[in-house]
């Protein structure tokens, strides 16, 4: 019996992919900078100046807007260079957020809820009751908040949402913070300190010292994250702390434009090759290769799984 051919993996308006080096494709993931700052100094994080900085509602709003006109299924995750709890309207940005990009999206805020103290379990309600992400990811470091929840402080609250898990990450699947949820998933994940679960990397030089550990691999990051910070400028991963290698503004060009822009495909490009020598990938000792190595997947596409 002769073998049947694979049929070719498209989806309705994007163009074919033929290879890796061609990306029409939208990010998977879009983290977007609501705070730029943080006072915590957690041992493994670059970022050492307290929160000065906030992204505009104006510029976060056309952002959305254009997610939702391009139909890009993309996650969206509030992290990046400053913990959003320090945002002073963090619930109503997730309530403008959830309004605008309907249950397209799965939404993920990464916090340790260090903007909150003295009001942190009142805070956390409002964030997971009126917000609605999918997902709130609390980091067990810096605040010993995560802690206290896992104590049993939280348990109120859970019964108050039926709908809503919480777990340990590491731990089940489902209490993974990084991969996309359903519309109606309520997620509370308690996520151990990096440097005890042993997933720690130099970002970059900026948390550690620069190794030429990575030398000559390929990274694909840019190719499915798009890394947005406060001011609308798009650094070429959530790495460049220091915008060391800004690719586009979606201020000035939209996000479309900006994820296709010369300087983010230049930039894949030397990247696939295993071009590590333009900072910040000098000195950078994160691989990616492993899922990021076969694009063509629906998530990579953006789409839903
Ligand atoms: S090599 Fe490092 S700094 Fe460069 S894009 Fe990849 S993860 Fe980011």
């Amino acid at each position: 019996m002769g073998r049947t051919k694979t049929p070719q993996l498209t989806l309705p308006g994007l163009r074919k992919v033929d290879s890796f080096l061609d990306s029409p494709w939208p990010p998977y993931v879009i983290k977007i900078e609501l705070v730029s700052g943080c006072s915590v100094g957690c041992k493994f994080c670059a970022v050492r100046t307290p929160p000065d900085n906030w992204m505009p509602i104006k510029g976060l709003v056309s952002v959305l807007d254009e997610i939702r006109s391009l139909r890009w299924e993309s996650r969206i995750v509030f992290s990046m260079h400053g913990d959003p709890s320090y945002h002073p309207s963090l619930v109503e940005t997730l309530q403008l957020t959830r309004e605008r990009l309907k249950n397209m999206n799965s939404i993920a805020v990464f916090t340790t809820g260090a903007g909150w103290r003295g009001r942190s379990l009142e805070m956390l309600d409002q964030v997971v009751r009126h917000g609605e992400p999918n997902c709130v990811a609390l980091g067990d470091y810096g605040t010993g908040f995560a802690g206290r929840i896992r104590s049993g402080e939280y348990l109120a609250l859970e019964s108050l949402l039926p709908n809503l898990r919480v777990g340990e990450w590491p731990g089940p699947k489902w209490a993974n913070p990084d991969r996309r949820f359903r519309s109606d998933e309520r997620i509370l994940s308690l996520c151990a300190d990096p440097i005890r679960s042993k997933n720690v990397h130099n970002q970059s030089g900026n948390a550690y010292p620069e190794t030429n550990y990575a030398e000559g691999r390929q990274c694909n990051l840019p190719h499915r994250e798009m890394t947005i910070r406060w001011d609308g400028t798009v650094v070429v991963c959530e790495n460049d702390m220091k915008g060391e290698l800004i690719v586009g503004d979606v201020s000035i060009d939209g996000v479309e434009k900006t994820w296709r822009s010369a300087a983010y495909e230049a930039a894949r490009s030397r990247l696939t090759a295993g071009d590590r020598s333009q900072r910040p990938c000098s000195g950078c000792d994160r691989l990616t290769t492993g899922r990021a190595a076969r694009p063509a997947l629906t998530d990579r596409l953006g789409g839903r799984v």
